[in-house]
């Protein structure tokens, strides 16, 4: 890779050229940052906030790889290969331990019997009871302590990162790397076409002008680009979400996933057996789709749990959390470790852009500027795979 000549700063510390402006420090942000980088090309990374806030640091950590089909897939399987390079080259914790999907009942295991038979043999491993048990690190069942559990699967090409460490870790790294200068709390307001490069954007500490702009600045984008925000439909998907105290002794390594995980993500909802799992959840269970839970959760290397989800839509989020909502998803997720109670330690608001026009919005907005939204819940999953694909037409 040669160096780049990186511009003179301005007084504010911003260049005032560079070769690519990247607009929103979250994980589709530093992607794009680092593939460009990597490409040989200088980088400026711009972020309103103070240090990253946004969805990145608010999920689970989980690159559901395996649950996707169709070109989600091909990104996904894309972005594992630069998930596991970055976390190597940049210090972050991942983990390839995969994902255990939880199944209760027969109809849950035909679903995942289907998945297992679509894709190529080790993919997928059907699990018995007692081996998913032994996955989610509980006990044998005996006749006094039966469990709920009917078997499972295990996921192999899942991937796990800590999401409170992961952006912050990569943002200080893609900054001492000399390439790509990353500035905080400052703010694009505006893009045109640019005099010395083909665009300008006026940020909150000046102008930068640069031969690229990716903008990815998630569910904002409506905030920045409203009339195409609604050409989209973009909506915020807010989701409940919680901590828990690591449960003594509890040491899990892969994520967990649940039958309302199997009604959210397309691998699953495009099997014949999916409709009839849609039916048995809303039979017995009809207060997971009334909150539109994804009952999931995965442990952080410090063991805490981080416990969720909840989905509500709507353009702007409204900022309360409902009690019922967490007492729901906790006491669907103690049930599959066989707990009692797990300890709540943070509840917080979990925001996405959503839109059903498609999972991701990719669009020219000026001269060189390109808006790249996740509209779906799977940021984390196709970021690099989407900035692989974005960043291979620089050169
Ligand atoms: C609770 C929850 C659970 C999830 N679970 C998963 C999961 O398990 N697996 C998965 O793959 N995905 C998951 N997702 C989705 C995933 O987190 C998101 O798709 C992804 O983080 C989006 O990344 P982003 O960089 O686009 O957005 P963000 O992380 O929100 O970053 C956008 C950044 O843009 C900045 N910004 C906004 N406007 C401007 C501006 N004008 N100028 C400068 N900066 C600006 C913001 O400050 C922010 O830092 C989950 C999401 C949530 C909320």
């Amino acid at each position: 890779m040669t160096t780049p000549n990186l511009p003179a700063e301005s007084v504010t510390g911003l260049p005032s050229a560079v070769d690519v402006l990247v607009v929103g420090a979250g994980i589709v942000g530093l992607a794009h940052a680092a593939l460009t980088a990597d490409r040989g090309l200088s980088v400026a990374v711009v972020d309103r906030d103070h240090h990253a806030v946004g969805a990145s640091i608010r999920n689970f950590g989980h690159c559901c790889v395996t649950a996707q089909t169709g070109e989600l897939y091909q990104l996904a399987m894309t972005g594992r290969k630069h998930w596991l390079d970055f976390s190597a080259r940049a210090g972050f914790w991942s983990s390839e331990a995969g994902a255990v999907v939880a199944a209760r009942t027969a109809t849950e295991l035909r679903v995942l019997h289907e998945l297992a038979e679509s894709r190529e043999p080790g993919q997928i491993v059907l699990l018995s009871t007692e081996e998913t048990l032994a996955r989610l690190g509980r006990q044998p069942e005996d006749e006094e302590s039966p469990s709920s559990l009917a078997g499972g699967a295990w996921l192999r090409d899942d991937l796990r990162v800590d999401p409170r460490t992961t952006v912050s870790t990569l943002a200080a790294w893609l900054d001492s790397r000399g390439d790509v200068s990353v500035h905080w709390n400052t703010t694009a307001l505006g893009f045109t076409a640019g005099s010395t490069r083909a665009a300008r954007v006026q940020t909150s500490r000046g102008v930068v002008e640069a031969d690229r702009v990716f903008v990815c600045v998630g569910h904002d984008v409506d905030v920045l680009f409203p009339a195409l925000a609604e050409r989209h439909r973009i909506e915020r998907c807010t989701l409940h979400m919680a901590s828990a105290e690591r449960p003594a002794g509890l040491d899990l390594q892969p994520a967990v996933l649940t039958a309302t995980s199997m009604l959210r993500y397309g691998a699953f909802t495009e099997l014949p057996s999916a409709p009839a799992l849609l039916a048995e959840v809303q039979a017995n269970d009809p207060a997971l789709l009334e909150i539109g839970a994804n009952v999931m959760f995965t442990q952080r290397p410090d063991g805490t749990l981080l416990v969720g989800d909840s989905h509500h839509y709507g353009k702007s989020a409204a900022p309360f959390l409902q009690e019922p909502t967490t007492d729901v998803l906790l006491d669907r997720i103690q049930d599959v470790l066989g707990l009692e109670s797990l300890t709540v330690k943070e509840r917080w608001q979990g925001i996405y852009a959503s839109s059903d026009v498609g999972p991701l919005l990719l669009a020219e907005v000026a001269p060189a500027v390109t808006v790249a939204s996740v509209t779906a819940g799977i940021g984390m999953t196709v970021s690099f795979g989407l900035a692989e694909r974005n960043t291979a037409a620089l050169l």
